[in-house]
Protein backbone atom coordinates (compact mmCIF):
# COMPACT_ATOMS: atom_id res chain seq x y z
CA UNK A 1 0.00 0.00 0.00
CA UNK A 2 1.39 3.36 -0.97
CA UNK A 3 1.92 6.11 1.48
CA UNK A 4 -0.11 9.49 1.95
CA UNK A 5 -3.31 7.54 1.00
CA UNK A 6 -5.66 9.44 3.57
CA UNK A 7 -6.54 13.39 3.10
CA UNK A 8 -6.39 15.68 5.75
CA UNK A 9 -9.54 15.11 6.56
CA UNK A 10 -9.29 11.75 7.12
CA UNK A 11 -6.42 11.96 9.34
CA UNK A 12 -7.94 14.53 11.60
CA UNK A 13 -11.03 12.12 11.93
CA UNK A 14 -8.48 8.76 12.26
CA UNK A 15 -6.55 10.51 15.03
CA UNK A 16 -9.15 11.43 17.14
CA UNK A 17 -10.13 8.05 17.48
CA UNK A 18 -10.25 6.89 21.44
CA UNK A 19 -8.83 3.28 23.03
CA UNK A 20 -7.29 2.19 26.28
CA UNK A 21 -3.84 0.80 26.12
CA UNK A 22 -1.92 0.12 29.35
CA UNK A 23 1.94 0.52 27.64
CA UNK A 24 3.89 1.57 24.98
CA UNK A 25 7.13 -0.08 24.47
CA UNK A 26 10.25 0.98 22.13
CA UNK A 27 13.33 -0.90 20.30
CA UNK A 28 11.34 -4.50 20.70
CA UNK A 29 12.92 -6.93 18.36
CA UNK A 30 10.62 -10.21 19.14
CA UNK A 31 7.07 -9.30 17.94
CA UNK A 32 7.17 -9.16 14.47
CA UNK A 33 10.44 -8.42 11.55
CA UNK A 34 12.94 -6.17 12.86
CA UNK A 35 12.67 -3.13 15.55
CA UNK A 36 9.18 -2.63 16.42
CA UNK A 37 7.42 0.15 19.28
CA UNK A 38 4.59 -2.40 20.74
CA UNK A 39 1.70 -0.62 21.54
CA UNK A 40 -0.41 -2.46 24.56
CA UNK A 41 -3.86 -2.58 24.10
CA UNK A 42 -6.38 -3.27 27.13
CA UNK A 43 -9.25 -6.16 26.74
CA UNK A 44 -9.08 -9.76 25.63
CA UNK A 45 -12.18 -12.32 25.19
CA UNK A 46 -9.99 -15.05 26.45
CA UNK A 47 -9.16 -15.77 30.15
CA UNK A 48 -5.88 -18.17 29.81
CA UNK A 49 -5.47 -19.75 33.06
CA UNK A 50 -1.37 -18.44 32.03
CA UNK A 51 -2.24 -15.39 30.99
CA UNK A 52 1.49 -13.35 31.26
CA UNK A 53 -0.50 -9.85 31.58
CA UNK A 54 -3.53 -10.52 33.62
CA UNK A 55 -3.60 -6.36 34.11
CA UNK A 56 -4.99 -6.43 30.23
CA UNK A 57 -7.72 -9.29 30.45
CA UNK A 58 -10.85 -6.05 31.13
CA UNK A 59 -10.79 -3.25 28.74
CA UNK A 60 -11.13 -0.38 31.95
CA UNK A 61 -8.30 1.18 33.78
CA UNK A 62 -7.73 -1.58 37.07
CA UNK A 63 -6.21 -0.86 39.94
CA UNK A 64 -2.87 -2.71 41.07
CA UNK A 65 -1.53 -2.93 44.54
CA UNK A 66 1.84 -3.99 46.10
CA UNK A 67 1.46 -4.92 49.86
CA UNK A 68 5.01 -5.16 49.97
CA UNK A 69 5.37 -1.32 49.79
CA UNK A 70 2.29 -0.51 51.83
CA UNK A 71 3.20 1.72 55.30
CA UNK A 72 0.42 0.90 56.43
CA UNK A 73 -0.72 5.05 57.04
CA UNK A 74 -4.01 5.17 55.93
CA UNK A 75 -4.30 7.77 53.43
CA UNK A 76 -5.48 5.65 50.90
CA UNK A 77 -9.16 5.14 52.99
CA UNK A 78 -9.32 8.71 52.95
CA UNK A 79 -9.14 9.54 49.45
CA UNK A 80 -11.30 6.86 48.18
CA UNK A 81 -14.58 8.37 47.16
CA UNK A 82 -16.10 4.71 47.00
CA UNK A 83 -15.36 3.81 50.38
CA UNK A 84 -13.22 0.92 48.73
CA UNK A 85 -10.20 0.56 50.58
CA UNK A 86 -10.13 -0.41 54.42
CA UNK A 87 -6.84 -1.00 56.63
CA UNK A 88 -6.47 -4.83 57.85
CA UNK A 89 -3.61 -5.90 60.34
CA UNK A 90 -1.96 -2.70 59.08
CA UNK A 91 -2.00 -3.34 55.41
CA UNK A 92 -4.53 -1.17 53.47
CA UNK A 93 -7.19 -3.94 51.21
CA UNK A 94 -9.45 -2.93 49.06
CA UNK A 95 -13.02 -3.88 47.63
CA UNK A 96 -12.55 -4.69 44.28
CA UNK A 97 -16.34 -4.51 43.67
CA UNK A 98 -15.99 -1.28 45.03
CA UNK A 99 -13.32 0.15 43.41
CA UNK A 100 -13.76 2.02 39.63
CA UNK A 101 -10.32 2.36 39.32
CA UNK A 102 -10.37 6.17 40.04
CA UNK A 103 -6.38 6.18 40.68
CA UNK A 104 -7.27 9.51 43.11
CA UNK A 105 -5.62 6.50 46.09
CA UNK A 106 -2.73 6.27 43.90
CA UNK A 107 -2.22 10.02 43.59
CA UNK A 108 -2.01 9.91 47.80
CA UNK A 109 0.27 6.49 48.20
CA UNK A 110 3.23 8.13 48.93
CA UNK A 111 5.59 4.62 48.86
CA UNK A 112 3.96 4.21 45.19
CA UNK A 113 2.32 0.70 46.51
CA UNK A 114 -0.95 1.73 44.60
CA UNK A 115 -0.73 2.41 40.65
CA UNK A 116 -3.56 2.34 37.39
CA UNK A 117 -3.11 -0.23 35.18
CA UNK A 118 -4.45 1.37 31.46
CA UNK A 119 -5.46 4.95 30.11
CA UNK A 120 -7.19 6.18 27.56
CA UNK A 121 -5.27 7.63 24.47
CA UNK A 122 -6.24 8.69 21.46
CA UNK A 123 -5.00 6.87 18.15
CA UNK A 124 -3.20 10.58 17.08
CA UNK A 125 -1.40 10.68 20.20
CA UNK A 126 0.06 6.81 19.68
CA UNK A 127 0.95 7.34 16.76
CA UNK A 128 3.13 9.92 17.30
CA UNK A 129 4.77 7.98 20.39
CA UNK A 130 5.40 5.28 17.32
CA UNK A 131 6.54 7.66 14.62
CA UNK A 132 8.99 9.19 16.93
CA UNK A 133 10.94 6.24 16.72
CA UNK A 134 10.48 5.69 12.93
CA UNK A 135 14.40 6.31 12.59
CA UNK A 136 15.19 3.03 13.88
CA UNK A 137 12.20 0.29 12.22
CA UNK A 138 14.42 0.33 9.21
CA UNK A 139 12.35 -1.24 6.01
CA UNK A 140 11.16 -4.26 8.33
CA UNK A 141 10.19 -2.99 11.44
CA UNK A 142 7.42 -0.65 12.76
CA UNK A 143 4.48 -0.88 14.50
CA UNK A 144 3.21 -3.83 16.58
CA UNK A 145 -0.23 -3.80 18.40
CA UNK A 146 -0.66 -6.19 20.59
CA UNK A 147 -1.86 -7.03 24.35
CA UNK A 148 -4.57 -7.95 26.03
CA UNK A 149 -5.84 -8.44 22.76
CA UNK A 150 -5.28 -5.83 19.55
CA UNK A 151 -8.88 -6.61 18.72
CA UNK A 152 -10.70 -5.62 21.90
CA UNK A 153 -10.53 -2.18 20.46
CA UNK A 154 -11.35 -2.47 16.92
CA UNK A 155 -11.30 1.17 15.62
CA UNK A 156 -8.57 2.28 17.93
CA UNK A 157 -6.17 -0.31 15.93
CA UNK A 158 -7.06 -0.01 12.83
CA UNK A 159 -7.24 4.28 12.86
CA UNK A 160 -3.53 3.84 14.46
CA UNK A 161 -2.59 1.36 11.04
CA UNK A 162 -3.74 3.55 9.31
CA UNK A 163 -1.97 6.14 10.09
CA UNK A 164 1.41 4.43 10.77
CA UNK A 165 0.49 2.70 6.69
CA UNK A 166 -0.25 6.27 5.52
CA UNK A 167 3.30 7.66 7.15
CA UNK A 168 5.08 4.64 5.46
CA UNK A 169 5.68 2.58 8.88
CA UNK A 170 5.06 -0.97 8.78
CA UNK A 171 2.41 -2.75 11.08
CA UNK A 172 1.65 -5.79 12.67
CA UNK A 173 -0.95 -7.01 15.20
CA UNK A 174 -1.01 -9.92 17.99
CA UNK A 175 -4.21 -11.26 18.13
CA UNK A 176 -5.30 -14.30 19.97
CA UNK A 177 -7.94 -14.71 16.91
CA UNK A 178 -11.49 -14.67 18.76
CA UNK A 179 -13.32 -11.71 17.00
CA UNK A 180 -15.66 -11.53 13.99
CA UNK A 181 -14.38 -11.99 10.43
CA UNK A 182 -15.84 -8.94 9.61
CA UNK A 183 -13.24 -6.94 12.14
CA UNK A 184 -10.34 -9.83 11.47
CA UNK A 185 -10.94 -8.08 7.66
CA UNK A 186 -11.16 -4.95 8.25
CA UNK A 187 -7.75 -4.51 10.34
CA UNK A 188 -5.93 -6.80 8.85
CA UNK A 189 -6.49 -5.12 5.35
CA UNK A 190 -3.95 -2.75 6.96
CA UNK A 191 -1.62 -4.96 9.12
CA UNK A 192 2.25 -6.56 7.18
CA UNK A 193 2.45 -9.60 9.43
CA UNK A 194 -0.70 -10.82 11.73
CA UNK A 195 1.00 -12.51 15.05
CA UNK A 196 -1.78 -15.26 15.50
CA UNK A 197 -1.48 -17.42 18.67
CA UNK A 198 -2.28 -21.12 18.86
CA UNK A 199 -2.61 -22.16 21.97
CA UNK A 200 -4.36 -26.00 21.37
CA UNK A 201 -6.09 -27.91 19.03
CA UNK A 202 -8.55 -29.82 21.11
CA UNK A 203 -11.24 -27.67 20.98
CA UNK A 204 -12.83 -28.94 24.94
CA UNK A 205 -9.16 -28.48 26.14
CA UNK A 206 -8.60 -24.82 24.24
CA UNK A 207 -11.63 -23.81 26.50
CA UNK A 208 -10.98 -25.49 30.10
CA UNK A 209 -7.20 -23.18 29.18
CA UNK A 210 -9.05 -20.13 27.52
CA UNK A 211 -12.77 -20.22 28.76
CA UNK A 212 -13.74 -20.40 24.99
CA UNK A 213 -13.43 -22.99 22.41
CA UNK A 214 -11.04 -22.53 19.53
CA UNK A 215 -13.52 -22.99 16.56
CA UNK A 216 -13.84 -19.67 15.17
CA UNK A 217 -10.36 -18.91 16.24
CA UNK A 218 -9.32 -21.67 13.76
CA UNK A 219 -11.56 -20.76 10.96
CA UNK A 220 -10.72 -17.21 10.92
CA UNK A 221 -6.86 -18.20 11.21
CA UNK A 222 -7.61 -20.51 7.70
CA UNK A 223 -9.55 -17.67 6.12
CA UNK A 224 -6.35 -15.11 6.97
CA UNK A 225 -4.49 -17.47 4.76
CA UNK A 226 -7.00 -18.21 1.96
CA UNK A 227 -8.38 -14.85 1.26
CA UNK A 228 -5.88 -12.18 2.66
CA UNK A 229 -2.51 -10.92 1.70
CA UNK A 230 -0.35 -10.41 4.94
CA UNK A 231 2.14 -12.42 6.44
CA UNK A 232 1.77 -14.95 8.92
CA UNK A 233 3.29 -15.92 11.99
CA UNK A 234 2.18 -18.20 14.27
CA UNK A 235 3.09 -17.96 18.05
CA UNK A 236 2.16 -21.06 20.59
CA UNK A 237 2.56 -20.08 24.66
CA UNK A 238 4.11 -23.01 25.69
CA UNK A 239 3.09 -23.95 29.39
CA UNK A 240 4.39 -27.71 30.41
CA UNK A 241 1.62 -29.43 32.46
CA UNK A 242 -0.79 -27.88 30.30
CA UNK A 243 -0.78 -27.47 26.53
CA UNK A 244 3.57 -27.96 26.18
CA UNK A 245 3.19 -32.07 25.79
CA UNK A 246 4.38 -33.23 22.13
CA UNK A 247 0.95 -34.84 20.73
CA UNK A 248 -0.62 -31.07 20.73
CA UNK A 249 2.70 -29.62 19.27
CA UNK A 250 2.55 -32.83 17.09
CA UNK A 251 -0.83 -31.30 15.87
CA UNK A 252 -0.35 -27.42 15.34
CA UNK A 253 2.71 -28.73 13.24
CA UNK A 254 0.16 -30.87 11.43
CA UNK A 255 -2.35 -28.16 10.84
CA UNK A 256 -0.09 -24.92 10.27
CA UNK A 257 2.38 -27.60 7.69
CA UNK A 258 -1.20 -28.46 6.24
CA UNK A 259 -3.83 -25.55 5.85
CA UNK A 260 -1.42 -22.85 6.94
CA UNK A 261 0.16 -22.83 4.29
CA UNK A 262 1.68 -19.42 3.76
CA UNK A 263 2.73 -19.51 7.29
CA UNK A 264 6.21 -17.74 7.61
CA UNK A 265 7.17 -19.30 10.98
CA UNK A 266 5.97 -20.69 13.90
CA UNK A 267 7.38 -19.37 17.37
CA UNK A 268 7.04 -21.51 20.58
CA UNK A 269 7.18 -18.43 23.60
CA UNK A 270 8.05 -20.54 26.65
CA UNK A 271 6.01 -19.95 29.47
CA UNK A 272 7.38 -17.46 32.31
CA UNK A 273 5.86 -16.77 36.00
CA UNK A 274 5.40 -13.09 35.55
CA UNK A 275 2.00 -13.02 35.39
CA UNK A 276 1.48 -14.68 39.27
CA UNK A 277 3.21 -11.37 40.86
CA UNK A 278 0.43 -9.32 38.60
CA UNK A 279 -2.08 -11.44 39.39
CA UNK A 280 -1.35 -10.80 43.39
CA UNK A 281 -1.71 -7.23 42.63
CA UNK A 282 -4.97 -7.42 41.40
CA UNK A 283 -6.22 -9.70 44.07
CA UNK A 284 -6.48 -12.26 41.81
CA UNK A 285 -6.55 -16.26 42.98
CA UNK A 286 -4.69 -18.22 40.07
CA UNK A 287 -7.48 -20.96 40.63
CA UNK A 288 -5.25 -23.69 41.49
CA UNK A 289 -2.69 -23.03 37.89
CA UNK A 290 0.83 -24.04 38.46
CA UNK A 291 3.62 -24.86 36.05
CA UNK A 292 7.62 -24.38 35.62
CA UNK A 293 9.88 -22.34 33.86
CA UNK A 294 10.56 -25.12 30.80
CA UNK A 295 14.36 -25.56 29.99
CA UNK A 296 16.13 -24.91 26.61
CA UNK A 297 16.57 -28.60 26.36
CA UNK A 298 12.47 -29.23 26.32
CA UNK A 299 11.67 -26.46 24.45
CA UNK A 300 14.66 -27.52 21.86
CA UNK A 301 12.69 -31.31 21.87
CA UNK A 302 9.17 -29.26 20.72
CA UNK A 303 11.22 -27.31 18.52
CA UNK A 304 12.46 -30.08 16.39
CA UNK A 305 8.81 -31.61 15.97
CA UNK A 306 7.63 -28.55 14.38
CA UNK A 307 10.72 -28.37 12.10
CA UNK A 308 9.97 -32.43 11.59
CA UNK A 309 6.87 -30.54 9.50
CA UNK A 310 9.39 -28.50 7.17
CA UNK A 311 8.48 -25.14 9.03
CA UNK A 312 10.07 -22.05 10.04
CA UNK A 313 10.79 -22.68 13.99
CA UNK A 314 13.75 -20.50 14.83
S1 LIG B 1 -1.68 5.14 50.92
FE1 LIG B 1 -0.29 3.55 50.18
S2 LIG B 1 1.09 3.18 51.90
FE2 LIG B 1 -0.66 4.29 52.74
S3 LIG B 1 -2.05 2.65 53.47
FE3 LIG B 1 -2.65 3.18 51.38
S4 LIG B 1 -1.54 1.69 50.08
FE4 LIG B 1 -0.56 1.68 52.10
S1 LIG C 1 -8.90 3.54 42.44
FE1 LIG C 1 -10.48 4.99 43.15
S2 LIG C 1 -12.23 3.69 43.68
FE2 LIG C 1 -10.46 2.34 43.54
S3 LIG C 1 -9.66 2.16 45.62
FE3 LIG C 1 -8.55 3.85 44.63
S4 LIG C 1 -9.67 5.69 45.12
FE4 LIG C 1 -11.03 3.95 45.56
Amino acid sequence: MAENFLTDDEIKELRKVKGTIFNIQHYCIHDGPGVRTNVFVKGCPLRCIWCANPESQITTPQLMYRSDKCVGCGACVEACPRKAVTMVDGKSSTDRALCEGCGKCVKVCKPEAREIMGYSITAGEAFDKVAKEKIFYGDDGGLTVTGGEALAHPEFTLALLKLCKNDGIGTAIETCGHAKWDIVKRVLAFCDTVLFDIKETDSRKHEEFTCVGNELILENLERINNELDCAIWVRVPTIPGYNADEENIRRIGELVSSRITRCSRVDLLPFHNLGESKAEQLDRDMNGFHSEVPSKEFMDNLKEIIRGFGLNCP
